[in-house]
């Protein structure tokens, strides 16, 4: 057997080293699997963009040996970036459990080119493709229908958790299949690749039901309130915790935002969410009702532009007015980057009158990822022979290697993962083995381009540097100079304290241009001219680099 075909190899496009954008590659020969396609959310330092998505240069470059597409669970850092992966990969299958593949047809009807129907399968179906026999099995996490991944390949047995924590109680009364677990451990796990991003978190996790509990108890304690209670659309259970104590003390409860009527609805089609249709009103049907008989699922909880939520607190929610008798629950995490917006979100509520309730305040979220103690549950359980920490920044990632070691694990048997790299796993031995491409690509609406493109350094120039427009003004009669160019600036000087300097600004450019001999036409030369020359003057003069724009006008 030859070197090539000897182990099994796994890429990292995203997902380690950072948050967001999962997307692994498994290789044998001349087989491939992708395991997930999602995307992150943009940094503050790429203006106007609206999501990243990991490079696919390398499945490009392979795409015959693409043999599917294995998605774990329906969250955006997951599915969001499949509809531009499948742009790229049209035909390959894609599988998925029932809600997941609900949430990604929801999502390519927004993508109309692309032809694919996600193929369903249940946690404890067995598929093979190529060379590798999948089996998926039920994990807990904060959506429904999340699996883990149990891989036989020529090798030996990969398993990957997906994200995961061990709920013993979880909403649907389906606990995460530990029995299986163990079965497929007593055949020898070679490889294992877990979820890390509460891998620093010490204990375990708080059951989802913990939090049907504490909402229980703030409607009862709030009995003559409109309740008001912002979630992730996609926390299917949260919901039907929410549905079930609304059921229970008489409220009817109306959905806003548009991903939370989106996921919903799609949820409620499929059955993986179930309450009595009367329960639910039209908001346009508000005003029917007292506050005391209302309770409001809204979107917003990350304190998102333009989200239900967020309209509410400025006052610009059509339906909806805040006030003294409302009281809001955001039963959600506080996702890192965020803390700004939620924080505006939570005082604007505040001074129209209404009661705010969070995370800190009491226990009204629980993580979807496990903590310590279910890491070391499930390391004990599988005892893989090599682990690759994945899911989590580099401090998660290691933070889960200390894990693995503090349970007896050789050093030498964990590697942990750069954004790129390709790790080769043999019967014997793990090692970094090369590295495969895996920047990012940036969308704004349905465009991607890349990172560091020309709009994209356009916009950060405008909102570092400001910008100025020169206008130069000639007749097409004479082919000459009609005024003394003008020059007009936007965000880049107080115009007031430097006309002095823009006044000389504009001589230059009338010096520049006076003996211009315009009957050449030759105007791209003549904008390069103006836009250098005003370039070296404002950066010799105020160390700024405006983005230029000059203009000639032609007039009879
Ligand atoms: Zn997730
Ligand atoms: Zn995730």
């Amino acid at each position: 057997m030859n070197k090539q075909t000897s182990g099994i190899k796994l890429s990292f496009l995203g997902g380690v080293g950072e948050v967001g954008k999962n997307l692994m590659v498994l290789e044998y020969g001349n087989e491939m699997l992708v395991i997930d396609s999602g995307l992150a959310f943009p940094s503050d330092d790429m203006p106007g963009i609206d999501l990243v998505i990991p490079d696919f240069t390398y499945l490009i470059n392979n795409k015959n040996k693409i043999k599917g597409i294995l998605i774990t669970h329906g969250h955006e850092d997951h599915i969001g970036a499949l509809p531009y992966l499948l742009q790229e990969l049209p035909g390959v299958p894609v599988f998925a459990s029932k809600l997941t593949v609900a949430l990604i047809e929801n999502k390519l009807k927004e993508h109309r080119k692309i032809k694919c129907k996600p193929n369903c399968v249940k946690p404890g179906q067995t598929i093979k493709l190529g060379c590798f026999s999948i089996e998926f099995v039920k994990v807990t996490h904060s959506i429904s229908g999340a699996m883990a991944l149990a891989i036989t390949t020529p090798v030996g047995v990969y398993f990957h958790t997906g994200d995961f924590k061990l709920d013993y109680t979880p909403i649907d009364g389906d606990a995460m299949d530990l029995v299986r677990l163990a079965e497929i451990s007593k055949k020898g796990v070679l490889l294992l690749t877990a979820d890390s991003t509460n891998a620093e978190r010490p204990g375990f996790s708080m059951s989802e039901r913990k939090v049907g509990a504490t909402l229980d108890n703030l409607f009862v304690q709030n009995q003559t309130k409109r309740i008001i209670i912002a979630t992730f659309a996609s926390n299917v259970h949260r919901i039907q915790q929410i549905l079930n104590i609304c059921e229970k003390y008489g409220r009817k409860i109306i959905f806003t935002g548009r991903s939370m009527l989106n996921i919903c609805e799609t949820a409620a089609k499929i059955g993986e969410l179930k309450f009595n249709r009367e329960l639910v009103v039209d908001i346009n049907n508000i005003d029917k009702y007292e506050d005391k008989q209302l309770c409001i699922l809204c979107t917003g909880s990350q304190g998102e532009e333009n989200s239900a939520l967020t309209r509410m607190a400025n006052g610009e929610f059509n339906k909806i007015e805040i006030g003294n008798n409302d009281y809001v629950i955001f039963s959600s995490s506080v996702i890192p980057g965020n803390e700004r917006e939620i924080n505006n979100v939570i005082n604007l509520l505040y001074t129209k009158g209404a009661s705010v309730i969070y995370e800190s305040l009491a226990e009204v979220h629980v993580s979807g990822h496990a903590y310590q103690e279910e890491l070391k549950t499930l390391h004990s359980i599988l005892r893989p022979k090599f682990f690759v920490p994945c899911h989590g920044e580099y401090r998660h990632l290691r933070a889960h290697s200390n894990i693995a070691k503090d349970l007896g694990m050789n050093d030498r048997n964990i590697v942990i993962p750069d954004l790129g790299d390709t790790i080769m796993v043999t019967k014997n031995s793990i090692k970094k083995s090369g590295t495969v491409p895996s920047g990012i690509k940036l969308v704004d609406g349905y465009d991607v381009s890349e990172a560091g493109g020309v709009v994209q350094r356009d916009r950060v120039q405008l909102a570092t540097e400001g910008m100025c427009i020169v206008t130069v003004t000639i007749s097409s009669k004479f082919w000459s100079l009609t005024s003394k160019p003008d020059i007009i600036t936007k965000g880049f000087v107080v115009v007031k304290d430097n006309e002095e300097l823009l006044e000389e600004a504009k001589d230059m450019i009338l010096n520049l241009v006076i003996n211009t001999n315009f009957k050449t036409q030759d105007w791209n030369a003549i904008k390069n001219n103006i836009k250098k020359t005003l370039q070296a003057f404002f950066y010799k003069r105020m160390k700024r680099k405006p983005v230029i724009i000059p203009l000639i006008i032609e007039t009879k």
